[in-house]
């Protein structure tokens, strides 16, 4: 099959990763793999005759100049090894040369792109090389376009015969809204615009068998976060990143000089960006398009909740204002005019800072590799599977597990929310955004806005919940301590903080945290509270002791495997001590994410960031012996010899720590460089405690505030249940639970059950659900075995 993939609409982070996966993955499924440049201007446009010959020449030189590259790199390399007899380099995996074209369209001046300068080339066939690096790299470099042209009959005629000459039988479309509905639109109409061009003479009916039925399949790139039906979009989280890296910078000159700032972020339809923001920065108010503030006048509204924060000594303030944020009677509420609200009733010191374009920018932070990669690969397979009675597809994420979804009920989904705003009605245009946005809209108001007494919930309801980090720091574990502490104090409970983990309860390192306490943990690394791995066993009945001098009536544990073993002692320790017969939870936060059965741990989005895609890749589940060294040498060597040469790159190899005692990162290098020879040479750095400190991504920030209300609101279940039973010694095993992210959705785990799910020596669960992952990262990295070597 021939396989067209085309970035539309505004740029994301992202993108490239998508055409480097789709691109890659359609290659090893046996596809020719093809771009089509400057969206569906590309697709119109098309390639000239002149283009194409001047093309065939080009590619002819180059693939000679390949060739005799690859033949000498093995004659000058004794180490390169001919590790393909008789095999020519395939067309589809290494291909620096049919891409090499410039030619943008806007100005009609040329680019030098990749070697080579061609004109009048949008439709291009491309191989594994062209996309080397690629997940890296911002923005899209095969161009996008809004094209008007597209939007007309005419244009989509064209179209359908540009890719009819190619012989190219599917697109897949990475845009917003309007560029997959120009794909469903396309797709719908194919079978006519075929007839057409039948009837004008201008296709055989060869061509009008072969190509009766167009195959599309859409990804969602916008930095918006706006469509229905999938968790997150392509670039959506790079955006956010960025606008919390510049609310960072801005939370601390505000403070020094007790001001207050509007911030504007994008999202003209869609206030994702703002409440994301809001949970992660820790800001004091937002505007969002979905949901406009209640009172009439909302000035009154923010005001009010702006001076009690100052009245209990916030010095600073961060509004966060989406760009189509607007009142309930649709006038836009701007930026600029919030700062005069802000100055002229209040007083206060007020700035404007509006990040525009820096938010689509930079490079895409791992979950825009890592997301775009995966859905990358569904979407070639949708393709691959799809038939003429089928719909066409959108891929989505939902909590960890990437979906497909019907494009146009998407599409029509996210159509409902814009024409509710329209209708007044935000109720639905709040809840038509999906349950994931709604809990994080209610998180905002949970952890920002100021408690009171009508906030507070029965006092004999009221607890003192103890919280403790547990095992090696890592980001969120601060931002979730904040949210805990925040909505304790919101619903009248007491957040009791147990400094340096079980060690420090011992040691009456306790204390209460406040509201303004912990304002700034949000973006702080590392523990605030201190943590250390001493389990309760050290001993079990001082702990028990502990528990009800401090009066603790519930418990959050906050940690990686030490914090689900804990539990699991704790829970064991019912058996001997009444303190333990109280609601417990664990929320998973660790860099390596070992934690059984949870496919997501607090940190785990921050250290990924640290680190990039790679070729290879050594884990502990799979230990390093001799044999697979052997052919990783012998795949890098032949992978090598068929670089291009002078355009040699380096190659990532990701070592764990714990993946071999006799292989280490130094015996590795070495044994690399040795063998590399004339070919490449090897070095290492080791990132160390780098994972665990440094500021947590805004994801993961985030995510700490859902899940930690997600464990106050079993703490509270739990918690009345136990007071109606009434006796004491009563909680059953499932009030020691640990919360986890299992495929589409979130579960709580009693600890009892994750124990028989749990290798308590190698510290780890016993299935490994992201193996299919590590295939696909060393596949995509070009794989030993793809390459003929085994
Ligand atoms: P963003 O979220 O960044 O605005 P988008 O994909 O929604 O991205 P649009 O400008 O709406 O951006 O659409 C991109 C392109 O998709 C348009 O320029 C047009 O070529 C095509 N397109 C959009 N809607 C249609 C349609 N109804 N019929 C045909 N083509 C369309």
């Amino acid at each position: 099959m021939k396989i067209a993939i085309l970035t539309s609409g505004g740029d994301s982070a992202g993108m490239n990763a998508v055409v480097r996966s789709v691109v890659r993955s359609g290659i090893l499924k046996g596809c020719e793999m093809w771009v089509v440049r400057e969206g569906y201007e590309g697709l119109v446009r098309g390639n000239t005759q002149a283009a194409e010959e001047q093309a065939e020449l080009v590619n002819a030189a180059a693939e000679a100049e390949v060739l005799n590259d690859a033949a000498n790199a093995q004659k000058e390399s004794k180490q390169a090894q001919p590790l393909l007899p008789g095999r020519k380099p395939d067309e589809n995996l290494i291909h620096n040369l049919r891409f090499g074209d410039g030619d943008l369209l806007k100005d009609g001046t040329s680019e030098y792109v990749g070697g080579r300068t061609l004109k009048g080339r949008y439709i291009v066939r491309v191989g594994w090389d062209d996309v080397r690096g690629w997940y890296s790299q911002g923005g899209t470099l095969i161009g996008t376009a809004r094209s008007a042209t597209f939007r007309t009959h005419e244009g989509r005629l064209a179209a359908a015969h540009n890719l009819i000459k190619e012989g190219i039988d599917a697109i897949v479309v990475c845009g917003g809204d309007g560029s997959l509905t120009g794909a469903d639109v396309f797709r719908s109409e194919w079978p006519d615009l075929i007839q057409e061009l039948h009837n004008q003479g201008i296709i055989s009916d060869a061509q009008v068998q072969k190509h009766s039925h167009l195959r599309i399949c859409g990804l969602v790139g916008s930095i918006d976060n706006d469509m229905s039906l999938t968790d997150l979009t392509i670039g959506a989280p790079t955006a956010l990143q960025r606008i919390c890296e510049a609310i960072d910078n801005i939370n601390s000159t505000a403070y020094s000089h007790s001001r207050a700032f509007v911030v504007e972020v994008m999202g003209r339809d869609c206030g994702w960006l703002a409440v994301l923001a809001g949970v992660a920065g820790g800001a004091d108010f937002i505007f969002i398009p979905e949901r406009p503030p209640k009172a009439n006048p909302w000035e009154d509204e923010l005001c009010a909740e702006i001076k009690k924060h100052r009245s209990i000594g916030k010095r600073k303030t961060i509004v966060i204002v989406a760009e189509g944020a607007h009142d309930a009677e649709l006038n836009p509420i701007r930026a600029e005019y919030i700062k005069e609200v802000l100055t002229d009733r209040l007083g206060l010191d007020t700035r404007v800072t509006t990040l525009g374009h820096t938010q689509r920018g930079g490079p895409p932070c791992a979950m825009d590799r890592i997301l775009p990669t995966l859905q990358g690969v569904e979407a070639v397979e949708a393709i691959l599977e799809a038939k003429p009675g089928t719909p066409s597809y959108m891929i989505g994420i939902q909590e960890n597990k990437i979906i497909r979804v019907p494009l146009m009920e998407a599409v029509e989904k996210t159509r409902d929310v814009a024409r509710a705003v329209k209708a007044k009605d935000f109720a639905k245009a709040l809840a038509a955004r999906g349950s994931e946005f709604v809990e994080y809209f209610e998180a905002f108001s949970a952890v920002a806005s100021l408690f009171d007494e009508s906030t507070q919930i029965a006092p004999e309801l009221r607890m003192r919940i103890g919280i403790v980090h547990m095992g090696a720091p890592a980001g969120g574990m601060n931002a979730a301590t904040r949210a805990l502490a925040r909505y304790c104090i919101r619903q009248g409970h007491v957040p009791i903080a147990i400094h340096n983990g079980f060690r420090g309860l011992l040691d009456d390192n306790v204390d209460e945290l406040s509201w303004l306490g912990v304002d700034a943990w949000s973006a702080r690394g590392g523990s605030e509270l201190g943590t250390n791995r001493s389990l309760p066993s050290i001993d079990i009945g001082t702990v028990a002791s502990q528990f009800q001098k401090y009066g603790l009536d519930s418990l959050v544990i906050i940690g990686g495997f030490e914090g689900f073993h804990a539990l699991l002692q704790l829970e064991e320790g019912r058996k001997h001590y009444p303190a333990f017969h109280i609601p417990m939870v664990h929320l998973p936060a660790t860099i390596s994410n070992n934690v059984p059965m949870t496919e997501y741990s607090l940190g785990s989005d921050t250290s990924l960031n640290a680190l990039t895609g790679a070729t290879l890749v050594y884990t502990p589940e799979d230990p390093i012996t001799l044999d697979m060294l052997r052919r990783d040498v012998r795949f890098l060597k032949t992978r090598y010899a068929y670089d291009v040469k002078g355009r040699r790159e380096g190659r990532i190899i990701i070592r764990n720590e714990a993946s071999s005692n006799v292989y280490s990162t130094s015996v590795l290098t070495k044994m690399f460089q040795e063998e590399g020879g004339n070919l490449f040479d090897a070095r290492s750095a080791s990132l160390g405690h780098t994972l665990q400190g440094g500021v947590p991504s805004p994801l993961d920030r985030a995510r700490a505030v859902r899940l930690s209300l997600q464990c106050m609101a079993f703490i509270e279940t739990h918690h009345k249940i136990l007071l109606d039973q009434g006796q004491k010694r009563s909680a059953d095993p499932e009030t020691a639970a640990v919360i986890t992210i299992q495929s589409s959705s979130l579960e709580w785990v009693p600890v009892q059950v994750m124990h028989q799910h749990a290798d308590m020596v190698n510290r780890r669960g016993k299935e490994v659900w992201w193996a299919g992952v590590k295939e696909l990262t060393e596949n995509l990295g070009a794989k030993p075995q793809f390459l003929g070597i085994r």
